[in-house]
């Protein structure tokens, strides 16, 4: 019989935007997604569903997959999973909670013969950027040095020395948009179960790079990251080449330190870890000048919704306000778009998704049916957006899980959707749950860069972006102050010296 092999895990996972002045709290990730003990370990077995409403399985069901297929005998030690839904930096004392209890789980767990830890990569706290860094010296305080310790993170992530150094294992998504959450966990899995039955003896390198910008789209299936995430393929079919991962960073960090990212892990090959992380470093910096695309202003986008007659009369458009992409950490209360739709979009039906908790409270007060006149928006980001006054009917006003309270007001062209909590507005759920029709839609106003397409597919005839401006914009950097010399803003002709500084590496 195979030795018993017992393995704590958890997750803290939230993509913060430190643009956004909306202080995300504990409340964020109870609506989104917390999970505890044995209803944890229900949720991440075979049959169990990991994110309930978003995802059956996910990072840490992968793990659990790849560990249960594993020739050692495991016993998993569930201690919590907490998921938030993206948006500003985390309240500091929320995070000394995480800290304070993920340190008492790992104590009370006894002995642990190895550590997972799912985060997101690219979260914020007030006054703190590197809050993942102290999950990990946590994990290390309480484990010890030489116990395995495996993380997982999106690709979107943004790596430190801080975050890499206590680590064993790390793997990251290699899909964008993110559809291998539960491959990547498996990854680590396997990975981990290696480590402790002595097949493999992990060993890595990282590589930055002074860029924050490049690869287009950035999609994986497109060029021209196309060609990078199959070169990451090629090299992990290299017998001692256990895992490849690439970080395409985020923008919208209270960061001096950030940029692109490669790590690599081999069999026991320091040397070849290094020239597989040199080389992917090599071909993410030949593709910063691929710069993302630029999207219609507000006023062209409506016009070119206006023309696809045919396409609405089929089905809906979907409409992403990419300056307000709640999936990537915006308020979602901009009101540039609502202004030109009032004013210049009469002709077309606009589902539109707002969030504002002080609407909700003054709406509570209404009977549903009763004529409403409010200002709506602009209050979460007051610098970005202004409030819009509007009249109408409450049609409908719920308590929701996800949501938190929720208000449906019909504007005359304009169906609104007003939530308290933050929402992506990626489903058309979102709108359907409230009694609205998508095929009734001439537009759907979403708050997601990519996952919505999927939802959208069977309803959507066609999807418009709209740049307005907010905490998602992609020229954001030229306003940010980088610790040296960065692409865009600057021209660096090397990636190499602005990565030996930022790895404390002499050169
Ligand atoms: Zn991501």
């Amino acid at each position: 019989m195979s030795r018993k092999v017992r393995i704590a895990f958890a997750r803290i996972a939230q993509e913060s935007n430190a643009l956004s002045p909306v202080v995300s709290t504990l409340a964020d990730f109870r609506r989104t997604h917390f999970l505890t003990g044995t209803e944890l370990l229900d949720a991440v077995m075979p049959d169990g569903e990991e994110v309930k409403g978003f995802l059956k399985n996910a990072e840490i069901s992968g793990f659990v997959k790849a560990a249960l297929a594993h020739e050692l005998d495991v016993e998993f030690v569930p201690l919590f999973s907490a998921w938030a839904v993206p948006g500003g930096p985390l309240a500091a004392e929320d995070h000394d909670w995480f800290r304070a209890e993920l340190r008492k789980g790992l104590a009370d767990a006894g002995p642990l013969d190895g550590v997972y830890l799912s985060v997101h990569g690219s979260m914020n706290v007030v006054g703190n950027p590197e809050p993942e860094a102290d999950y990990f010296a946590d994990v290390r305080s309480v484990i010890g040095d030489e116990t395995p310790f495996a993380v997982t993170m999106d690709l979107h992530a943004n790596l430190s020395s801080a975050k890499v150094d206590p680590l064993t294992i790390l793997c990251a998504y290699q899909t964008n948009p993110h559809r291998d959450h539960a491959g990547t966990g498996a990854r680590a899995g396997k990975l981990l179960l290696d480590t402790l039955a002595q097949l493999a003896t992990p060993v890595h390198a990282w590589r930055s790079l002074p860029m924050v910008i490049g690869g287009g789209m950035t999609m994986d299936f497109l060029p021209p990251m196309l060609g990078i995430f199959r070169a990451m393929k090629r090299w992990e079919r290299h017998p001692k080449v256990l895992s490849c991962s690439m970080f395409m960073s985020h923008l919208w960090l209270d960061q001096r330190e950030i940029g692109w990212a490669t790590y690599v892990i081999t069999d026991d090959d320091p040397a070849l870890a290094a020239e597989v992380a040199e080389d992917l470093a090599d071909r993410c910096w030949d593709v910063r000048h691929s710069q993302p695309p630029t999207f219609p202003n507000a006023a062209e986008a409506i016009e070119k919704v206006r023309k696809m007659r045919l396409r609405r009369k089929l089905g809906t458009i979907t409409m992403c306000d990419a300056s307000d992409v709640v999936g990537a950490g915006a308020p979602g209360d901009s009101t540039h778009l609502l202004r030109a739709i009032l004013a210049d979009g009469q002709d077309m039906t606009w589902f539109f998704p707002m969030r504002d908790p002080e609407a909700l409270a003054q709406l509570a007060t209404q009977a549903v049916g009763s004529a409403v006149t409010l200002e709506i928006g602009g209050k979460l980001d007051p610098a970005r957006s202004t409030p819009v006054p509007v009249s109408g009917t409450l049609v409908g006003f719920e308590e929701t899980e996800s949501f938190g309270q929720v208000a449906t007001l019909d504007l005359g062209h304009v169906k609104m959707v007003v939530t308290e909590g933050a929402n992506i507005a990626m489903k058309p759920e979102f709108y359907r749950d409230r009694g609205l029709r998508i095929w009734d839609a001439d537009v759907c106003v979403v708050k997601s860069f990519f996952p919505f397409h999927l939802y959208f597919l069977p309803y959507a005839r066609s999807s418009v972006y709209v740049t307005t401006t907010g905490t998602t914009d992609f020229d954001m950097w030229r306003d940010h102050e980088y610790a040296r010399p960065t692409w865009p803003k600057d021209n660096p002709s090397s990636w190499r010296p602005a990565d030996r500084d930022r790895r404390g590496v002499a050169g």
